[in-house]
């Protein structure tokens, strides 16, 4: 019987994976699906998501988006991936020197991205501002619903509801508690909140959505995304450090007001949610997976803004690790990369 501490999608998918592969597992979370996990836009971007000087986390990104169609497979939920790409719109000329900077990384890894003028992009999107100065076309980057994917993950796993205790912990056991992690092991995670909005975004019988596929901008420097699902618009996310768990209104300002800006007619929309989540941040960006050489138990936290996308590989590493399956050499380098001990 193995243990999986914390019921976000980290956990959920490693649950689900282990049973999969025909072991008995029981999950441990007073409040399943309710983190992180709960408020993530969902999008599975690792073109769009590149930043300079994060080169250890691309190899990973990459890989977990490869493996996400498989990953969903495997868990009976291959309908939970849509399709959509992304655009990525810059608000002005200066914005688009970020964008092009962007694109040119970008290329140096052999991501899929092609350059746009505003008329191309409005062709694609004709609900965009005419007033956006270019754009980059990435057709690899979809995305999930995240609390769709956890409600299915929950039919398929049994979760005790409880907080997980230092007696759970042992070598049958993984930790999968996002920012949980660090009330069981001294870790350097931080919380990172973003406000994110969820509007309703009305369809009319034959009528075109008003976006079809995400759109991610830059604008004034800031980075804002639109991600349209069915009747739902998810808009998001600031950064902030401030340690408050509540939305912060300048932040929901400026979304709204970013967003307005490539996408005029978002005034038009009504609001269902304004909420914040802390993503699990580390000092270097990078994701904490590995044994804990106390305890014996596997660590898989840390997964900050990639969390979503980086489900896939970190599921498949998880129930590796767990099962004692031997890690392939490109395992073994992820792994290395994510060592909790380059911190220990
Ligand atoms: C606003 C926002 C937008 C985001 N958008 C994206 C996106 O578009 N794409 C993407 O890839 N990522 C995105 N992320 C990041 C992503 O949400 C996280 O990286 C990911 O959800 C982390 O998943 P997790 O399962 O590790 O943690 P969580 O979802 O936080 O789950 C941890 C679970 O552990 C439980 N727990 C904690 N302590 C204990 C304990 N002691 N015992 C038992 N259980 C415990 C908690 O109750 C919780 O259910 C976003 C994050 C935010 C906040």
């Amino acid at each position: 019987m193995y243990t999986v501490i914390g019921a976000g999608l980290i956990g959920l998918a490693t649950a689900a994976l282990l049973q999969q592969r025909g072991h008995e597992v029981r999950v441990i979370d007073p409040d399943p699906a309710s983190q992180a996990s709960h408020f993530a836009a969902g999008m599975l971007a690792p073109t769009a998501e590149m930043q300079f000087e994060q080169d250890p986390l691309y190899p990973l990104m990459f890989a977990s988006a490869d493996e996400y169609p498989e990953f969903l497979a495997l868990i009976g939920a291959e309908d939970a991936l849509i399709a959509s790409g992304t655009l990525v719109v810059a608000g002005d000329r200066a914005d688009l020197g970020h964008l092009h900077d962007v694109f040119d990384l970008q290329q140096r890894y052999g991501a899929e991205a092609e350059k746009l003028t505003p008329s191309q992009a409005r062709k694609l999107e004709p609900a965009l501002s005419p007033g956006i100065a270019g754009a980059v076309a990435i057709p690899a980057d979809h995305q999930i619903n995240p609390r769709v994917l956890m409600a299915r993950l929950l039919q398929q796993v049994q979760v005790e509801r409880r907080k997980a205790q230092p007696g759970d912990l042992g070598p049958q056991t993984i930790v999968c508690a996002g920012l949980g992690a660090a009330e069981l092991f001294d870790l350097p995670l931080r919380p990172v909140y973003g406000d994110i909005l969820r509007l309703n975004m009305p369809r009319t019988k034959g009528a075109e959505p008003l976006l079809h596929r995400v759109v991610r901008g830059f604008v004034l420097d800031r980075p804002v995304y639109l991600v349209p699902r069915g009747d739902e618009l998810v808009l998001g996310a600031t950064s902030r450090e401030d340690r408050e768990p509540l939305p912060l209104a300048g932040g929901v300002l400026d979304l709204l007001r970013d967003a307005a800006r490539v996408l005029p007619d978002i005034q038009l929309l009504s609001i269902k949610e304004v909420a914040a989540g802390a993503r699990p941040g580390t000092p270097d960006d990078v994701p904490l997976f590995g044994r804990d050489p106390k305890t014996s138990s596997v660590i898989s936290t840390g997964y900050f803004r990639h969390g979503i996308l980086l489900a896939a590989l970190a599921a498949r590493l998880g129930a590796d690790q767990l099962t004692g399956v031997e890690p392939s050499e490109q395992d073994q380098a992820f792994i290395q990369a994510m060592n909790p001990e380059r911190f220990l």
